[in-house]
Parts: C-alpha cells; sequence; structure tokens
C-alpha cells in the first residue's frame, strides 16, 4: 500500500482501469480504478509538478507524502477497493470528472458513430478489468478516430498535469463529436 512519486516514463507504463457492464447489449455502469493521478497541495495551493502511483490502501488510508514546494503533508483517502475518487487533505477528487471517463461518453460513441462496445459473447454483465488505453484503443478501431500523444489537457488547475493515458483519452473525446464540458482545455501540443 502506498502513494509514490513516479517519473515520465513509470507514467507512460502505468495504467488507469475501467470495467464496464453491459445490459441488454447497452453500457450500464462504468466503473473505474485509478491509481495514477496528479495532486496538490492545499498548504500552498500549489499543483505538483510530476505524477503519483497509487499501490493500495487499508481501512481507506492511503498514505501522505510532503509538498515539494512548502512541505506540508499531503495526505490521501480513498473509499473502497476502487480507486474511483480520492481525498487530499479532504479535498474531493473525482475521476470521472477529473478524467472525464463516464459512460455516457461511451454511450455518445456508440450512438454517434453506430458502434457496439460489447463482446459479442457479452450481451450482459461485466467485462474485464481494462486498461484506459485498451478502451481508447478499441473506439479508435471502430470509430476510426486517430489520437496523438503529444497533446495535453487540463480538466482541473489544482489537479494537473494529467497522466498520459489519461490526456490521450481526452484527445480521442476532443477528436470526436462528443461535447467536452467547459472546463476543459488544451494545454499544449
Ligand atoms: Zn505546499
Amino acid at each position: 500500500m502506498g502513494i509514490a512519486r513516479i517519473n515520465l516514463v513509470e507514467a507512460k507504463n502505468s495504467s488507469n482501469h475501467v470495467k464496464i457492464k453491459f445490459k441488454n447489449g447497452k453500457i450500464d455502469t462504468l466503473w473505474l480504478h485509478c491509481t495514477v493521478f496528479p495532486l496538490f497541495c492545499k498548504n500552498c495551493q500549489q499543483s505538483q509538478t510530476g505524477l503519483f502511483l497509487h499501490s493500495g490502501s487499508r481501512y481507506g488510508q492511503v498514505g501522505s507524502l510532503p509538498c515539494e514546494f512548502c512541505g506540508a503533508s499531503i495526505a490521501i483517502v480513498d473509499h473502497d477497493n476502487i480507486v474511483e475518487s480520492i481525498k487530499v487533505n479532504d479535498e474531493s477528487c473525482s475521476f470521472e470528472k477529473l478524467y472525464l471517463l463516464g459512460a455516457d461518453y461511451i454511450e455518445w460513441f456508440e450512438e454517434w458513430y453506430g458502434i457496439t462496445m460489447a463482446p459479442e459473447s457479452l450481451f450482459e454483465g461485466w467485462t474485464n478489468w481494462v486498461s484506459v488505453d485498451q478502451l481508447r484503443e478499441q473506439i479508435e478501431t471502430l470509430t476510426g478516430i486517430e489520437t496523438d500523444d503529444g497533446v495535453r489537457y487540463q480538466t482541473d488547475e489544482r489537479f494537473n498535469p494529467l497522466p498520459p493515458d489519461i490526456n490521450r483519452w481526452i484527445n480521442l473525446l476532443d477528436k470526436s463529436t462528443v461535447p467536452l464540458p467547459d472546463y476543459v482545455s488544451k494545454i499544449g501540443e
């Protein structure tokens, strides 16, 4: 268990995951397990420069580490076996909102592009956990949309930078007809 700073190479080799439940061949529920994320310090109000890897928690306690700027403790708490949100010094962060990983977005692809994400053998029930990259690649293959791994986005000025898999996921949404929420901005290419 714990929380650790990771470098960009480690971040590129680490993945956030999703698990989809289908009902009548349609997406019913999306579970998230987000173990790679940015952090900010509530004490000095600064985003930490790198990314962090969550490696498990006990009774919801993930761990803490010192702010790289002011040294204050940044404590991370989660809720359950799966990491859909965290609390950073009592401030909540929902990955569905921060990472734009919601069933609605995937449904949009199904409806607008006439694709189906449900494997033939899985009209009803849960998929295995898949990485966000695998989910993105599946949608790219089905829709023909090509994404770029050099584009970066910001969805919350505190929780910044976003991990590589999430930037590329948002690039898929950005290149599609999916309406992006107004809290999303492109910050570099
Ligand atoms: Zn600080």
